[in-house]
């Protein structure tokens, strides 16, 4: 029997897809840099499904790769070339809230809006947010330990997990959705299923904390001359703001980008080098303090040259769009050599000066655009328009490197920068990791060329 007619019978022929005009969507990642041919797109129902779909594939020496929402920007989630995808798409159900425990059990499907929409009318809300979160899943944020704009006040994605359920390559299922707060015995497998991209086990249901529901939200965009008047002002204004939940980068290029794109007006008269969007939220108003204490840090910035503020939910969105909308404007202007690196605070100054030089000295008369969570020292370095790929993602990751930053600060390593990994993690701490691969994942099933290059 061929391995589709084994998988249909196991999980049901409906839930195997093989015409190429179905499995097309699934084959080509969200920044259309990635694409390779499935051997057919599989949809389990649950964790029994998915450790059926694991033995067999494994039985015919067929490799899996793992797909939520296939937002994913390193191209983690879809086929190189033969492997069978597993889809979580049907992993859907969403548990009862546990309102007193601040918890709730989510299938791996689950997109973060879907979450968002069962928590908010119960008074809560989950820790994690971004632009993709109409298609992008809990098991997803949870395999690449997903960042994003709450960060500052949340966390990371790992840090929203309470437990989970995965399946692992030999299909025995591991459960650890029960919902203590404190269990010390042994190994953290949750925290190591966390940011493995789909190497180690396929995630079917997470546990997670959700957190009191902040109704008051208050923005302002702040435009600054320089870049370095853009992290001066964040500097002063952290101290001042006990409910600062974001602080958000975007220079002009990237402004002028999104405007193009999305046809939105200027935020505010003038050009301005960089922009600041910082929000602040509680359960009380706290417009006051933040208008008091952008009015301290404007006699304390010399180059704060403007601000507006959203004065209720439409213009907070409004001034949202304009960082929200850079990853879609770039996507729509071409395909872009996308790079998400971190830099540690004492650099991020000289970084964002010499970030764009660095990349026309491999690529003259690329554009650079750089945008990010300016806090944690995450820049999205996108390059449009540079032919050579590989050069620009050296050079741009060799300089983040030797200013002891991170090649992935949230979007994980995916197959874009297996071979940049030893840039960010020593010889043994990648011998420790290939070792834990080796012993979960013997017969490489789950995502080979994922993290490590094959082989
Ligand atoms: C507009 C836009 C904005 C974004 N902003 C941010 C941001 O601010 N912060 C951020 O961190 N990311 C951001 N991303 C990237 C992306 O949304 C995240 O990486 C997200 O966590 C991916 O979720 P997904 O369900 O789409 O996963 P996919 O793209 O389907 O997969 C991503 C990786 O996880 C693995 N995987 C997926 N589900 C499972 C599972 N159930 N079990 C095991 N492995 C699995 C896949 O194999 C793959 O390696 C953005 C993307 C877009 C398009």
């Amino acid at each position: 029997m061929t391995l589709e007619a084994e998988l249909g019978e196991a999980i049901g022929p409906v839930q195997v897809l093989t015409d190429p005009s179905v499995t097309a969507s699934y084959e080509t990642d969200w920044t259309r840099h990635f694409s390779g041919q499935a051997r057919c797109v599989v949809r389990p129902g649950d964790a029994r499904d998915v450790g059926s779909v694991l033995r067999l594939c494994g039985r015919h020496g067929v490799a899996v790769v793992t797909q939520g929402g296939n937002t994913g920007l390193v191209g983690g989630g879809v086929p190189d070339g033969g492997e069978v995808v597993l889809s979580t798409s049907r992993l859907s159900d969403i548990g009862p809230v546990d309102v007193a425990a601040g918890q709730v059990t989510v299938g791996a499907g689950v997109t973060l809006t879907a979450l968002q929409e069962v928590v908010r009318p119960l008074g809560l809300d989950f820790g994690v947010d971004f632009a993709a979160r109409d298609s992008a899943t809990i098991g997803g944020l949870v395999s690449t330990n997903a960042g994003g704009e709450r960060v500052l006040r949340y966390g990371t994605m790992r840090q929203q997990v309470v437990g989970l359920e995965a399946v692992l390559a030999d299909g025995s299922v591991l459960s650890r959705l029960e919902a203590l707060p404190k269990e010390n015995t042994g190994y953290d497998l949750v925290g190591l299923l966390a940011g493995s991209e789909g190497t180690l086990a396929v995630i079917t249901a997470v546990r997670v904390r959700l957190w009191p529901l902040l109704t008051h939200r208050t923005v302002a965009l702040l435009a600054l001359d320089s870049t370095s008047a853009a992290l001066q002002a964040l500097a002063e204004l952290k101290p001042r703001l006990g409910a600062l939940e974001a602080a958000e980068l975007f220079l002009a290029d990237g402004l002028a980008l999104v405007r193009e794109h999305t046809g939105l007006p200027a935020p505010m008269a003038g050009e301005h080098a960089a922009y600041l969007l910082v929000e602040c939220a509680d359960r009380v108003d706290r417009g006051d303090e933040m208008l008091e204490a952008l009015e301290e840090v404007s006699g304390l910035v010399p180059g704060l040259a403007d601000i507006v503020m959203g004065a209720d939910e439409r213009g907070r969105r409004g001034l949202w769009r304009y960082r929200e909308a850079h990853t879609e404007s770039i996507n729509a202007t071409g395909v872009p050599v996308k790079l998400d690196v971190a830099v540690p605070h004492s650099h991020l100054e000289r970084a964002l000066e010499e970030l764009p030089g660095v990349v026309t000295q491999v690529a003259p008369g690329a554009r650079t655009i750089i945008f990010g969570h300016l806090n944690e020292g995450n820049l999205h370095v996108n390059v449009l328009g540079a032919t050579d790929h590989h050069g620009v993602s050296e050079a741009v990751l060799r300089y983040v490197a030797s200013l002891h930053g991170s090649i992935s600060a949230e979007h994980g390593i995916g197959r874009a920068k297996t071979q940049w990994l030893a840039l960010s993690r020593s010889e043994p701490e990648i011998a420790a990791m290939r070792s834990i691969k080796a012993a979960l994942d013997p017969g490489l099933l789950l995502n080979p060329g994922v993290i490590f290059p094959h082989g």
